[in-house]
């Protein structure tokens, strides 16, 4: 409804009846444009829920339930069309000498053309300009050099109009089984579906919601990143058809808000969707599915700082809906919950059509011969030889580079040793000015050591190389290759995205390469080669994380490889090729990596998720010093709350300097609490949820950088 507040009209919601506070004067609701709560009972119970958790005002929480258009006074009508400049090239430029022949005087104009064929040969020129820093008059260049055209394209376009797939195939004698399983499994028991990488696990999904859809009720099914997974909304159309709505950030508002009253009213029945639609109003809800639950896009990055498989327990909980979270690789916390009885866990062991998991050949950089003109690209020959041989034989390929290195840290080269903070088993980053190591979780430092602890070598300050590098390389190195680059994460390149795995599904491209993202839920038969060029950027992360990150992404980027009939190969190039979570990777072993990992995360080690509950507080100011002294205040605040009401309960980590010491000229610190007692995280996330100004409260972190 609509009230007045001040002398501005916002819209509310009526969260509960009372009466008025004495001295206070209550004004009147001005209008109430819904014949029907907008948030029905269950859902409103979930904001308080998300408000109570996370420590999140309940305005701010009951904002994430409804879509942005409904919170306007003033609600568009239908779908606002709006013409938007994009440019597209019209011209390839294959090859290297043929670029440097067009680009001779115009490396501005060159910038613009890989920029922009990089990002799937199409984008608005807003976006290029704006997000990409490209120069307006470079992207005039190429259009009057022929190389590219402008069109004025009606926006936005539905990437997903149209999208549909052959009707599915019939259950092998593994996914029947599952399905089963799952049907007579009690509706409030969770259920992990942990299967490896090609063994079906979308048919389970979809088999199991349309026995839900077929009993009358409806169901969401959450992806990670759904520009990313056009194969699997392909194959949801393909069986619900228009019973389903695609709830994606390409829709307008007034799309998102029609797309939300369909479900409201029961129009749709099935919503599919990135984390917000966890908050879909689907009627009668039976079911909510999360797909690579392992993700971390699954965890919000704003206000309320919310994890969608959080979010959906406790709503299959409120509406006695089933969850079914599946991965190939699960995450720990999930792992843990089906451990202690809390989730019944189905395994899909095999491949469909008894294909193999593809071989991993762990590549010890330390020791294996390298391709010398690769200089500082690590480039081994063994790498270098499958490659070739995969584009010989019209093969494609799939190179991955864990995201930019950021952090400098301590390595030795000789035996790989890194060092690591004696009290928080998180690796010390390097600091320049004055020279040290450093903790970014509780804020230790030593001195930086000139030789290795480990071995009595001398010492290497490393640091990730970046995807641009790799591309000019293997560019250089295979100039007949045709290849794509997939590394910018911003919302527009989202459909450029889409656009390049269209192509690499039509064969039109030989190397893929980039970061995490092209090691999502991909299914590209013709791939036989995915390299991990240096699984160690990641691996030496300072985040508790860092180990179970590498093991998904290894094992998950693995999975790419091998899924045809010509079978496939994997190489994982490294300078820890005996680190637990490469050698489980290598295996395919989510219980080999668990085994290694979980006892590390348990004291007398120190102890992190799932072991434990944690939250971080992080403050952050243009002023160093001022974002210091506010971590250093909540740190204190924390420790006396501790002491004194809640028996030392919680263990205060910091404050120390955030990993990204700088964000948009904001300098961060941060301050992190750990406790096996969630009441007593709770009560120090709502109080200072509440209280403490200018810092972020963020339960359950999946990121601590
Ligand atoms: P996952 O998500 O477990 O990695 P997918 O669901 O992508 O696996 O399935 C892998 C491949 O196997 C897909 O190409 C899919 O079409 C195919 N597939 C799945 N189930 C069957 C089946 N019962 N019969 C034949 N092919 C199947
Ligand atoms: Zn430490």
């Amino acid at each position: 409804m609509i009230v007045p507040v001040q002398r501005r009209q916002v819209v509310g919601v009526v969260a509960s009846v009372g009466v008025a506070a004495p001295g206070v004067a209550a004004r009147s609701i001005l209008a109430a444009p819904d014949p029907d709560p907008a948030i029905s009972a269950p859902l409103l119970e979930l904001g308080l829920w998300i408000s109570r958790y996370y420590g999140t005002p309940l305005g701010i929480a009951l904002r994430a339930l409804l879509p942005g258009a409904l919170w306007s006074v003033r609600r568009p009508s239908g779908p606002a069309v709006q013409a938007e400049r994009v440019v597209t090239l019209t011209a390839a430029l294959p090859s290297l000498l043929e670029r440097e022949r067009a680009f001779k005087r115009a490396p501005k104009r060159r910038v613009a053309y890989e920029a922009l064929e990089a990002i799937g040969g199409s984008a608005p020129v807003r976006h290029l300009v704006e997000r990409l820093g490209l120069s307006r008059p470079a992207v005039d260049g190429l259009v009057k050099q022929g190389l590219a055209r402008y069109a004025e394209v009606p926006q936005p376009r539905d990437p997903f109009a149209g999208l549909s797939s052959p009707p599915p195939p019939e259950l092998t004698t593994d996914q029947r089984r599952t399905v089963d399983g799952i049907l007579t499994t009690p509706p409030a028991t969770p259920v992990l579906i942990q299967g490896v990488t090609g063994s079906g696990k979308t048919l389970v999904y979809l088999e199991v919601l349309r026995a839900v859809v077929a009993s009358g009720r409806g169901a969401i099914l959450l992806v990670p990143e759904i520009a990313l997974t056009p194969q699997t909304v392909a194959r949801v159309r393909g069986v619900f058809g228009d019973q389903v709505a695609v709830l994606h950030s390409g829709l307008s508002h007034g799309e998102r808000a029609d797309a939300w009253r369909a479900l409201r009213q029961g129009e749709r029945r099935v919503a599919v969707g990135p984390r917000s639609a966890v908050f879909a109003p689907v009627r009668h809800l039976g079911a909510i599915v999360i797909d690579e639950e392992h993700e971390s896009s699954y965890k919000q990055g704003t206000a309320p700082r919310y994890h969608a498989r959080a979010v959906a327990l406790e709503r299959a909980r409120l509406e006695g809906a089933r969850l079914i979270l599946g991965s190939a690789t699960p995450s720990l916390e999930t792992l843990q919950l089906a451990a202690a009885g809390g989730a019944a866990r189905f395994d899909l062991p095999d491949r469909i059509g008894a294909r193999a998991l593809p071989p991993v050949e762990v590549i010890d950089l330390r020791s294996a011969p390298r391709v010398s003109e690769a200089r500082a690209v690590p480039w081994s020959e063994a790498l270098d030889k499958a490659v070739r041989g995969a584009l010989g034989r019209k093969e494609q390929v799939i190179l991955l580079l864990n995201r930019r290195g950021f952090a400098t840290y301590l390595q030795c080269p000789a035996c790989g040793s890194v060092r690591d903070c004696p009290r928080c088993a998180i690796a010390l980053t390097v600091h320049q000015t004055p020279p040290t190591l450093r903790c970014h979780y509780c804020g230790h430092e030593e001195s930086i050591p000139t030789v290795c602890h480990n071995c009595g070598k001398a010492t290497h300050r490393m640091r990730g190389l970046g995807t641009q590098q790799l591309e000019h390389f293997v560019g250089l190195r295979f100039p007949e290759a045709r290849i794509a680059r997939m590394d910018l994460d911003t919302t527009s390149t989202k459909w450029a995205h889409h656009r390049v795995l269209e192509r690499m599904a039509a064969g039109a491209i030989d190397i893929l390469l980039g970061t995490q993202m092209i090691a999502k839920g991909l299914d590209f038969p013709n791939v036989t080669v995915v390299g991990v060029v240096d699984a160690d950027t990641g691996l030496h992360l300072p985040d508790f994380r860092a180990a179970e990150r590498t093991f998904q992404l290894v094992a998950q980027v693995a999975g790419r490889a091998g899924r045809g009939p010509k079978g496939g190969q994997v190489y994982v190039q490294t300078r820890a090729p005996d680190h637990p979570a490469l050698r489980a990777a290598a295996l395919h072993s989510v219980a080999a990596f668990a085994a290694a990992e979980l006892p590390l995360r348990t004291p007398p080690n120190p102890a992190y998720p799932p072991h434990v509950g944690l939250a971080r507080f992080v403050a952050s100011h243009r002023n160093a010093e001022r974002a210091r002294q506010v971590a250093e205040r909540v740190a204190t605040w924390l420790g006396r709350m501790n002491r004194e009401r809640l028996g030392d309960a919680l263990s205060v980590l910091g404050p120390a300097p955030c990993p990204i010491e700088r964000i948009k000229g904001r300098w961060r610190w941060h301050v992190l609490v750990k406790a096996s007692e969630p009441h007593a995280i709770g009560r120090v996330v709502r109080a200072l949820g509440r209280r403490a100004r200018g810092v972020v409260v963020d339960r359950d972190p999946v990121s601590l950088l």
